[in-house]
């Protein structure tokens, strides 16, 4: 990709840092506190962030002597399926991040490679890679809506805190099912 090539952010996307605030001085803060949609599969199989629903950005951007560094946290709701019962988990997930994103044709930008370091387009930030990773590796892969979820009977499907501790299907042996076909009708 030829360097200093346009810019394809959007400026008003809301995943999209704009530091034209910020000068490009080292020590220099703004910070970016903002509530914004989340974006669509934001998530792993069985759980993730509703799309659109709200994800809290509590972010800071710091000029650094190669780029800006954004450091925060980003919050958001959780839905998914307990991976035992199926049963809907309504959760809420929070995870920090800590991300370089070196300007263009600065020093860390000639010598590092793109998924070291994140890069600056002009004077925007896609905040969304780095957000995505953080968010889906917080995720549990088996989700469950209480750790000690005991699951569903297998025979019956049915949630086994529903039942009662005793609870089994008793196989009835093909040859005595006959049988008791026979004493009902004596009775
Ligand atoms: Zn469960
Ligand atoms: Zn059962």
């Amino acid at each position: 990709m030829p360097k200093n090539s346009p810019t394809s952010l959007d400026p008003r996307s809301p995943l999209v840092l704009d530091t034209r605030e910020l000068p490009r001085r080292p020590g220099a803060l703004r910070t970016v506190e903002r509530v914004v949609p989340a974006p669509s599969d934001l998530g792993v199989e069985l759980i993730g962030v509703p799309e659109g629903a709200g994800l809290d950005l509590d972010l800071r951007m710091e000029s650094v002597s190669e780029g800006v560094l954004v450091s925060g946290t980003v919050s958001g709701p959780i839905q998914g399926e307990c991976g035992r019962c199926l049963h809907e988990i309504d959760d809420s997930v929070a995870v920090t991040i800590q991300e370089l994103y070196a300007y263009e044709n600065s020093t860390t930008d000639a010598t590092t490679e793109e998924d070291e370091v994140g890069r600056m387009q002009g004077d925007l930030i896609d905040l969304e890679p780095a957000l995505r990773d953080a968010v889906v590796l917080a995720l549990p892969n088996n989700p469950l809506c209480r750790q000690d979820c005991p699951g569903l009977c297998p025979e019956c499907g049915v949630h086994l805190d529903d039942l009662p501790a005793d609870h089994s299907h008793q196989q009835i042996d093909p040859r005595w099912a006959g049988l008791s076909q026979l004493t009902r009708t004596e009775e």
